[in-house]
C-alpha cells in the first residue's frame, strides 16, 4: 500500500502513452480465481486490466489501472475505451468455443464473421491449424480447441487495430 510511484522522485506524472492492455483474466477458467495486480502508481487498485505505459524519459514501463492511465497520459477517453474493448474481448473469448460452429464436408469447423470466413482444419500430421479469410496459420496446434483459441486471439488483434 502507500502512494506507489506517484511519490517517487524523478517520476514524470505526465507524457506517458499506452502501449497495450493485458487482461489478467485471460486463460482463467470460470470458477477459477483471477490473480489481480496492484497499480504501480497508486498501489491500491485491485486491477484486472493492466495498462502498460511508456515514457520517452523512462527506461522502464509502468503497469497501472485505468484511472492512473488516464492521469499519466492526460487522456480521459482512450484508457476507458481500451478497457471496455478488452472486456468485450474477454466475454467473447469465453463464449467462443461454445458458438455454433458449422461443420464442412471435410470435417472442418468454421464461422462467418462479418463476411470473413474463419475456421480450423485438421492437418495431415493430425494436428490443427486455423485460417482467417485466405490467410492460413503457419503454426499448428495439438487440439481443435487450442487452434480455435489461437484463431480468436489472432482475429481479435486485427479487430482491435481497426476499432
Ligand atoms: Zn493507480
Amino acid at each position: 500500500m502507500g502512494n506507489g510511484r506517484w511519490d517517487q522522485p524523478g517520476m514524470p506524472h505526465k507524457g506517458w502513452h499506452c502501449v497495450g492492455v493485458h487482461d489478467l483474466g485471460d486463460g482463467v477458467g470460470s470458477g477459477e480465481e483471477i490473480d489481480y495486480a496492484a497499480c504501480e502508481m497508486c498501489g491500491n487498485e485491485r486491477i484486472r486490466f493492466v495498462h502498460v505505459m511508456e515514457h520517452p524519459d523512462c527506461e522502464t514501463q509502468c503497469e497501472v489501472g485505468c484511472i492512473c492511465a488516464e492521469k499519466l497520459s492526460s487522456d480521459y477517453i482512450g484508457p476507458k475505451r481500451r478497457e471496455s474493448a478488452m472486456k468485450r474481448r474477454a466475454s467473447r473469448r469465453a463464449r467462443w468455443l461454445t458458438r455454433q460452429w458449422r461443420v464442412s464436408a471435410k470435417g472442418n469447423r468454421y464461422l462467418n464473421l462479418k463476411g470473413v470466413n474463419v475456421g480450423v482444419r485438421r492437418t495431415p500430421s493430425n494436428q490443427w491449424a486455423y485460417w482467417i479469410g485466405t490467410r492460413h496459420s503457419k503454426e499448428v496446434f495439438p487440439t481443435m480447441d487450442a487452434a480455435r483459441l489461437a484463431l480468436f486471439d489472432d482475429y481479435w488483434v486485427t479487430e482491435l487495430q481497426h476499432s
